[in-house]
C-alpha cells in the first residue's frame, strides 16, 4: 500500500516534470507568410526558460497554412499543431489551445508578427511579480487610425466605464495567464478580448505593461469595421452577465411590477373621474397609456420568467464544446 503510494506520488512527479513551464498560444488562420519565422522568433525567446511549448491553432485555413503547421510540428519538439474542422474565429481557436495548453503559465499572441514574440519575456516576469493576467497595450499601434484606432479607443473606453477593468488596450492579443485562471472560463463569440473583465469578476489581479507593435507586413487583417459591432454585442453580454445573468427575473420582474404599478394608479385616478366626479373618460389618452402599462407590465414579468428558464438552460449547457478538433500534431503532453 505505502509503496503504492510512493510509486504513484514519484509517476506524478514524473509527470510533473514533464510538463511545460510555458505554452504559447496562436490562433492562426491564412497565414501562411509568417508561420516559419514566427515559431522560430517565439523560440528565440523562451530558450532561457525551463521548458515550453507553442500551440498553434489552425483555424480552419484555406492556404497553405496547414501543410506548413504539419511539416513543423512533425519537425520540431516544441511545438504543437492543432488543426480545427474549419474556420470558427479567434475566440473558439484560441479556446482550443487553452484546451490542450499544459503549462503553468500562458501567453496568448497574434499569428501575423503584429504582435513582438520579444516582448513575452517581460510579460512573464511581470506575471511573477504576482498577477494573475497581464495584458499588453500597444502603446503605439500601428493599424489604420479611422477603421481600428478609433472605433477601438471608444470600444476601450466603454469597456473600462461598463466593467471596472481600466485596461488601455482591451484588443491586444499578447497577454499572459496563470493557466488556473482560464482553466474554467468558457469563452464564444469574441470573448477572448474581455478575458481580464472575466478574470476580474473572478477575483484576478490584473497589470498592464507597454508592448511593440508592427504594422502588418504580410497577408492582410481578417477584420473590418463590422466586428465593433460585434464587440459591443459581446460587451453587453458581459455587462448581462456580471449584472443580470444569475437573476433575470429580478431585472424584468421590477420593471413589470412597476409598469403594473403605475397601469393601476392610472386605472384608479380615471376611475374617481368617472364614478367620483361623473367625467366621461373615454377619450383620455391616459386611458391608453394606463392600459398600455399593465399589459407591458404583465408581459414584462412573463418575459422575466422566460428568461429565467433561458438562464438556467444556458448555466447547464455550459459544457458544449464550441469547437471541434480534427487533427492534433506533435507531442501532446499526459493527455488522457
Ligand atoms: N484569426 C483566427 N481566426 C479568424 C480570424 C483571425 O485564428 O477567424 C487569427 C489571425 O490569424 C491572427 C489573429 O487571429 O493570428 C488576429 O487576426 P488579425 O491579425 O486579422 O486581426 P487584427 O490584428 O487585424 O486585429
Ligand atoms: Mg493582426
Amino acid at each position: 500500500m505505502e509503496k503504492q503510494l510512493i510509486c504513484s506520488l514519484s509517476d506524478d512527479l514524473k509527470q510533473l516534470k514533464k510538463l511545460p513551464e510555458i505554452s504559447i498560444v496562436v490562433p492562426i488562420y491564412n497565414e501562411e507568410e509568417t508561420l516559419i519565422k514566427l515559431v522560430k522568433n517565439i523560440a528565440n525567446y523562451l530558450v532561457n526558460y525551463s521548458s515550453y511549448e507553442i500551440i498553434c491553432v489552425d483555424d480552419g485555413s484555406q492556404d497553405g497554412t496547414t501543410e506548413i503547421l504539419k511539416r513543423l510540428a512533425k519537425e520540431r519538439h516544441d511545438l504543437i499543431g492543432i488543426i480545427l474542422r474549419r474556420n470558427y474565429g479567434q475566440t473558439p481557436a484560441m479556446a482550443a489551445g487553452f484546451e490542450y495548453a499544459k503549462g503553468q503559465i500562458i501567453v496568448t499572441l497574434d499569428g501575423d508578427l503584429q504582435n513582438d514574440p520579444a516582448d513575452i519575456p517581460q510579460l512573464i516576469a511581470k506575471l511573477n511579480e504576482g498577477y494573475d493576467l497581464v495584458s499588453g497595450w500597444r502603446k503605439n499601434r500601428q493599424d489604420d487610425t479611422l477603421t481600428r484606432l478609433l472605433p477601438s479607443k471608444i470600444a476601450n473606453w466603454i469597456i473600462a466605464k461598463v466593467t471596472g477593468v481600466n485596461l488601455h488596450d482591451y484588443g491586444c492579443s499578447l497577454k499572459a495567464y496563470r493557466a488556473e485562471l482560464i482553466a474554467d472560463m468558457n469563452l464564444y463569440g469574441e470573448l477572448h478580448r474581455f478575458l481580464p473583465a472575466l478574470a476580474y469578476i473572478e477575483g484576478a489581479r490584473i497589470a498592464e505593461i507597454p508592448v511593440g507593435h508592427h504594422p502588418r507586413r504580410y497577408g492582410k487583417s481578417k477584420y473590418g469595421l463590422g466586428r465593433t459591432f460585434r464587440v459591443i454585442m459581446d460587451l453587453l453580454t458581459v455587462f448581462f452577465i456580471k449584472k443580470f445573468l444569475t437573476r433575470p427575473m429580478h431585472v424584468f420582474g421590477s420593471f413589470g411590477l412597476g409598469s403594473i404599478l403605475l397601469g393601476i394608479l392610472l386605472g384608479a385616478y380615471l376611475t374617481y373621474l368617472k364614478l367620483g366626479l361623473g367625467e366621461s373618460i373615454g377619450q383620455r389618452p391616459l386611458l391608453i397609456l394606463a392600459v398600455l402599462l399593465v399589459l407591458t407590465g404583465v408581459q414584462l414579468l412573463s418575459f422575466g420568467l422566460l428568461a429565467e428558464l433561458v438562464m438556467r438552460t444556458y448555466h447547464e449547457s455550459q459544457k458544449r464544446p464550441i469547437y471541434r478538433v480534427r487533427e492534433i500534431i506533435g507531442k501532446t503532453l499526459n493527455r488522457e
